[in-house]
């Protein structure tokens, strides 16, 4: 890529992030993108017929979704090569009994935490709403995305002269100190009134058409490219938005090839991935299966297919940070613009496997893009993604792996654009 494509590239994953605040949101906008690129859709209710040199995808749940292309040649020897990564990041979700009103007449929105976010950046941040309304029509359910994309919200932090060790003494409690502020009583409002108003005034559906909903908030302000040389990302939801983002690219842009080339987008990583809809679950095997039995393969080729795959999973890496280089291990030291990181652990809370590490060395080596290696210190545990439930699963071998950020899990990640571009040209020749 020269550089006026690497700036297309950049700015383009800039407007997949600031366009998607919730996992309904980028499942929506990734499969517009595929759309465009002449993915056919597939409905999980209805028959399939496919056909090979076809590209399909399919959504779960308005929150997952599965897309592949079908090679030529014989899928039982070729096998699958397969990219996973998740729709979901932390943050606020708003409760059932949406808002509570205080004796001070303050509207405050009831909200719980999802996932392991930063609370301390939610503070002090106008913040929007997004989500999903189940709405009853004429007899019929049927699901809405919503967007509210405007500065409704805020957490305000308590001043300093009546909280003198704030800087000394952080943390918040999670039920009484994060509720954010939506407005004042108005006279004759229940509480249960001012969120249906809200909805009702942005989007012109009814208090009761609404059966249940969805929604969390996000933060209103935009990400950026930002440093001298618009060499970095600062944005919302870098985490895991960017890697779903280069999955994207790099299938639609592949080569036809001769196995079967698959992305697949999970929701409810940030929880343990345990749901319908998540990594922890059938719905990749069932589609991998349901790929085999379309194009009339016995079980025994379904199976020998599995043996001959390969998958990544794709979820950030924490890059060693300027300010804090002793929680890093002293040799394995990602930084970042070094380039995607390959992540171990002994104890498979990454699935890597040398040979999934050599296959992915090997693709960014095609790629001409340089590599870094992650692996936690022995006394901080860290964190784990997909990877685990993605090979145990399948029993597909797996390498974990993700550009380096800072900040992860903060309402405002940080990253650099050549590690973004670096990994999308190494998923591109993985699928080459
Ligand atoms: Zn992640």
């Amino acid at each position: 890529m020269d550089e006026s494509e690497r700036l297309a590239y950049a700015n383009g994953l800039l407007r997949y992030l600031n366009d998607s605040p919730t996992a309904y949101h980028a499942a929506k906008n990734g499969a517009d993108m595929l759309r465009e690129c002449g993915f056919t859709e597939l409905k999980e209710t209805k028959p399939w017929v496919l056909d090979k040199g076809g590209k399909y995808f399919m959504v779960k749940n308005q929150s997952a979704v599965i897309a592949f292309v079908l090679g030529e040649g014989n899928l039982a020897e070729e096998g699958f090569r397969i990219i996973g990564a998740h729709l979901d990041s932390p943050g606020l979700k708003i409760k059932p009994g949406a808002c509570t009103v205080t004796p001070d007449g303050y509207v405050k929105v009831n909200v719980e935490i999802y996932g392991g976010a930063i609370l301390s950046t939610w503070f002090d941040r106008p913040l929007a709403l997004a989500g999903r309304l189940v709405v009853k029509k004429d007899g019929k359910l049927k699901e809405e995305l919503v967007r509210i994309d405007k500065p409704l919200f805020i957490i305000p932090n308590l001043c300093i002269h009546l909280h003198r060790d704030v800087n000394d003494k952080g943390g918040y409690n999670k039920q009484a100190e994060i509720l954010p502020l939506l407005s004042m009583r108005k006279d004759g409002m229940e509480k249960s009134d001012y969120l249906p108003e809200l909805i009702w005034e942005e989007t012109g559906i009814e208090k009761s058409d609404v059966i249940d909903y969805e929604l969390f908030l996000y933060e209103y302000q935009k990400g950026i490219l930002m440093g001298p040389n618009h060499e970095f990302i600062s944005a919302s939801r870098i985490d895991d938005l960017s890697m779903v983002y280069a999955g994207l690219s790099a299938l639609t842009e592949a080569e036809q090839g001769k196995g079967c080339k698959a992305f697949a987008a999970f929701d409810h990583e940030e929880v343990g991935s345990v749901s319908a809809q998540g990594a922890h679950s059938g719905l990749l095997l069932h589609v991998l299966n349901r790929i085999c039995k379309n194009l009339g393969m016995t079980d025994d080729a379904y199976f020998q297919a599995i043996g001959n795959s390969t998958s990544v999973s794709a979820d950030l890496a924490h890059g060693v940070h300027p300010n804090y280089g002793d929680k890093h291990d002293p040799e394995n030291r990602p930084v970042l613009g070094g380039g995607p990181v390959i992540k171990y652990s002994a104890s498979q809370r990454y699935a890597t496997t040398a040979f999934g590490a050599a296959y992915f060395m090997d693709a960014c080596e095609r790629a001409g893009v340089p590599f870094q290696r992650f692996v936690n210190r022995n006394d901080i545990p860290g964190g784990s993604t997909i990877g685990p439930a993605l090979s145990g699963l399948t029993t597909i071998p797996t390498v974990d792996m993700g550009a380096p950020v800072l900040a992860m899990h903060s309402i405002r990640e940080f990253g650099a654009v050549s590690d973004q571009v670096d990994t999308k040209m190494a998923f591109l020749a993985y699928f080459s």
